[in-house]
């Protein structure tokens, strides 16, 4: 069958748009052009490099006043911060958590850690996550209320919690979901591990519900080495997290008292360090791209077969990754336009093999996944590191 994209403009285009003539182009790469090398030998000079020191907190600081949520405790990765997340919000051994299929895998795996088992739903192609709409109407089909609590009809188990992500930084709809989980008695947990600096309706993902993780693993928008943090919109809680992911230890002079099970999450001094000069340069990061993504919307209309996929309405996305979506004619073309992207040296790749596919997942409950099934065979991200793009 002949192909009806035509890559060869496609690389074209792309190669005009992010102004590289590099052999190799990243999908992802960091930046370091703030003050990271001054705050990371600061740490080495004064020896605070572990779980003690001030960056932590000036971190922590930042992230809650950036995001405006009323704490934010700094963790190991955005796994970790994804799993006491789900934790102190009451996720139990045994219970069901509704996520999206489309996602990365450390999402189930979190769940997975609390022992409860991912209950999978679809999305929508508008935003990508979960589709409030389909999920309502499905919890209405399957859900028991017995003493204030859901449960599924069909297993037995209480479910407890819906976990939406902000895919490639795009925000799902946020109100409508909340709406849905207070209908039935649900927790929101936003996994907005890829959402730093992404906003529905003015107000900043991972503070819709009470607690939400992020991440700042080396390919996300801002990064700390590895990292992570929770974002906690109760003081409470947001003590409990911190108490948490620090041994669970009760503070004295010298005694070592732990009052629970705790978890060695804390996140070490010199990652924060780095997390502090990278927050000074979020604005610029978001900025330069807002504007690549601009340009790729411009340029990649002269391409026929595809779609740029652009943020949700209301919405103002950090354009994490770059998306373009095959339509109906092309839509068994994705493996050839991954094969020639990433033989030109444009790094490309395809969303996450849909995770109610991967082995340990195929048995979990889920719901018919349509919109999920069409989006991963059509989706390819293509590089999007914030230095790309001409300035305009
Ligand atoms: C990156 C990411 C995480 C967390 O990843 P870490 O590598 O543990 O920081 C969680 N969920 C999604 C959707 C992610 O993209």
């Amino acid at each position: 069958m002949s192909k009806q994209i035509n890559t060869t403009q496609l690389i074209e285009v792309i190669r005009a748009t992010i102004h590289s003539e590099k052999p190799f182009v990243a999908l992802h790469e960091p930046v370091f052009q703030g003050r990271e090398k001054e705050f990371v030998v600061d740490c080495l000079e004064t020896g605070w490099v572990s779980s003690v020191g001030k960056y932590v907190d000036l971190f922590e600081q930042m992230l809650a006043e950036y995001t405006g949520s009323v704490r934010a405790v700094a963790v190991v990765n955005g796994t970790a911060a994804l799993h006491i997340g789900l934790l102190i919000s009451g996720v139990r051994p045994g219970d069901e958590v509704i996520c999206p299929s489309l996602s990365f895998v450390a999402t189930t795996n979190a769940i997975t850690y609390c022992g409860a088992v991912p209950h999978f739903v679809d999305v929508d192609e508008i935003t990508l996550g979960i589709d409030p709409k389909k999920l309502d109407s499905y919890l209405s089909e399957i859900v028991r209320i017995e003493g204030k609590r859901p449960y599924n009809k069909v297993t037995g188990r209480p479910i407890s919690a819906v976990v939406p992500m902000h895919t490639f930084g795009h925000p799902v709809r946020l109100e409508k979901l909340m709406e849905v989980c207070s209908k039935y008695g649900l927790e929101l947990i936003e996994d907005a591990a890829e959402s730093l600096g992404s906003f529905y309706k003015g107000k900043h993902t991972g503070t819709f519900g009470k607690v939400s993780a992020m991440s700042f693993n080396g390919n996300k928008i801002m990064t700390t080495g590895g990292g992570g943090a929770i974002l906690v919109q109760d003081e409470v809680l947001g003590k409990l997290a911190k108490h948490i992911t620090t041994t669970a230890k009760v503070p004295h002079r010298w005694e070592f008292i732990h009052d629970q099970v705790g978890y060695n999450y804390r996140l070490p001094n010199i990652n924060a360090a780095l997390g502090c000069a990278q927050m000074e340069q979020l604005p610029y990061f978001l900025e330069r791209k807002r504007s690549l993504a601009d340009q790729y919307r411009k340029n990649l209309q002269l391409v026929d077969g595809i779609t740029f996929f652009t943020e949700p309405p209301e919405c103002k996305s950090n354009y994490w990754l770059n998306t373009i979506i095959l339509n109906d004619e092309t839509q068994d073309e994705r493996d050839h336009v991954l094969e020639q992207l990433n033989d030109h040296g444009l790094m490309s790749r395809p969303a996450w093999t849909l995770l109610h596919k991967l082995v340990m997942y195929q048995e979990c409950p889920r719901m018919e996944l349509i919109a999920s099934e069409k989006l991963s065979k059509r989706m390819i991200n293509i590089p999007s590191s914030s230095f790309l793009g001409g300035l305009e």
